[in-house]
Order: structure tokens, then C-alpha cells, then sequence
């Protein structure tokens, strides 16, 4: 029982070590799963050849799951701090300070320059895991709260409450809110969000991370203002909330989706 005991809380600490650093399972799938309706053919066959014949969705949170791993020991702890970049309240990302350790759009500058100017001087086993980590990363940079104030470390200590229950700003949109906004499976997320025209596409599969990253401070900055002008006795967050800011949240899922697909198909052009 002690054992189970332990097992049980091992989990939950997992769980929350995890939420704190990403999108949460299902909002990583989505955003790759749209990415592969618009590979490329040459992007899907390097892919594919890449990660063995599994796809890109399989791998959306591998660079969540590694933080439990010996990859972890490995070198890659480096990477802990790619997932994010904070901004304090009235700066952007470039006035703010810079995390030494890199950030989400330092990371994926490094790991899309590696990919296309050094492709072939890595090792087979080094450009799958950037492939991993891109996947992974292009979802992050879309995720509002990974522009999340330094002061609040990126919401994780604002707390709230959802649907009655305690809970961060962080923890609710990485997960929580992907969840509570529908009942869809990954492929009904896919179905439903990706029926935009060529126009819309075109106008968000260019540009830079540096260029995607200031959508995501400003819905950062919409969050945070919705939360802290609401009673903090009474911030419990539900239908209204949910109501409110779905369509961030499809828009962040959708054109994450649509400029990991651009990414891809820029590396293996
Ligand atoms: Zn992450």
C-alpha cells in the first residue's frame, strides 16, 4: 500500500511537472496533427524515413517526456528553459531580459539553423531529435501563457480557480482549457479547426519565430488583463471563460499547426 502510496504521488508529481512546461498532450497533437495535412510530399518521406515510419503527432510531447529520461542527463537539460520565453507586464521580447539558458525562440532558431545549415554534418540520431524538439517547440511558441510573466513564472503562481477547483492561469491554458472547450478527439480537433482558405494560409506560413512570438505575448497580455480585472476573491474560471477565449484558443492551435507545417517544409525543401 505504501508502494501504491508512493506510485500514486509520483504520478501526480509528474503530471505537474509537466504541466508546468507545455501545452498539454492534446494541444501538442493537434497542432501536429494539422502540421501533417500540409507537409509537402519530400517533407512527409524525410519524415517519415526520420522517425521510422511514426508520425510527427506520436512525437508532439517527446521533449516533455525526456525531462524523466537519461537524455535528460545526457545534455539535453540544456533545453529545459526552450520551452517558453517570459515577458513582463509592458515589456515585449525584446526589451525583456533574456534567459542565458536560451528560450523558446532562441531554441528553435538554434535547432532550424542546425537543420538546414549543418543537416549534414549530424548525426541521424541527433537530427531525430530536433525534429522532435521542433515539433514539440513550434507548439510552445503558439501557447499564450509561454509568454508569461518572469514575476508570475509564466502564470504558474497565479492561481485561479477552475470550474471550483484550485489551479494556475498556467496549468489552465496548457491543458484545462483544451479539455473543457470540447469533447473532440484529436482527428475531430483536426476536422474542425482546419477549413480555412488559401488566403489565410498563405498569410500565416511565413515569417520568423521572433514574428510569431509577438502574437503569442499580446494573447498572453489579453489573459492577464481578463483575470486581473476580475475580483481576486472571486477569480474562478469556467463556461465564460471558456466562451470568451475560444477563439484564441483555436487560432493558436490552427496557426501553430499551419507554421509548424511551413517549418518542416522549409527544412526538408
Ligand atoms: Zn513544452
Amino acid at each position: 500500500m505504501k508502494r501504491l502510496g508512493t506510485l500514486v504521488i509520483s504520478i501526480i508529481l509528474l503530471m505537474n511537472f509537466t504541466a508546468a512546461y507545455a501545452w498539454g498532450p492534446m494541444g501538442h497533437d493537434v497542432v501536429a496533427a494539422i502540421a501533417e495535412q500540409h507537409l509537402t510530399k519530400k517533407a512527409k518521406k524525410e519524415i517519415a524515413k526520420l522517425l521510422d515510419g511514426k508520425s510527427i503527432v506520436y512525437y508532439s510531447s517527446w521533449m516533455d517526456s525526456i525531462q524523466n529520461s537519461p537524455y535528460w542527463e545526457d545534455g539535453y537539460n540544456k533545453t529545459k528553459t526552450w520551452h517558453y520565453a517570459n515577458v513582463d507586464k509592458g515589456l515585449t521580447y525584446q526589451t525583456m531580459p533574456k534567459n542565458e539558458n536560451g528560450d523558446v525562440v532562441t531554441g528553435l532558431e538554434f535547432l532550424t539553423k542546425e537543420m538546414t545549415e549543418n543537416y549534414d554534418n549530424l548525426t541521424d540520431s541527433v537530427k531525430v531529435d530536433y525534429l522532435k524538439m521542433i515539433v514539440h517547440m513550434v507548439g510552445d511558441l503558439h501557447c499564450p501563457m509561454h509568454a508569461g510573466r518572469l514575476s508570475d513564472l509564466g502564470g504558474n503562481r497565479m492561481q485561479v480557480k477552475w470550474f471550483g477547483q484550485n489551479s494556475s492561469l498556467h496549468s489552465v491554458w496548457d491543458s484545462k482549457i483544451v479539455e473543457s472547450a470540447r469533447k473532440w478527439s484529436c482527428s475531430e480537433w483536426v476536422d474542425q479547426l482546419d477549413r480555412t482558405d488559401k488566403n489565410f494560409k498563405k498569410s500565416v506560413m511565413c515569417g520568423t519565430y521572433e514574428e510569431w512570438f509577438v502574437d503569442t505575448v499580446e494573447g498572453a497580455a489579453r489573459i492577464y488583463e481578463y483575470v486581473e480585472n476580475m475580483d481576486p476573491e472571486r477569480r474562478n474560471l469556467s463556461y465564460q471563460f471558456v466562451y470568451d477565449f475560444s477563439p484564441l484558443l483555436e487560432d493558436r492551435l490552427l496557426v501553430g499547426g499551419y507554421r509548424l507545417a511551413y517549418v518542416l517544409n522549409t527544412i526538408f525543401k
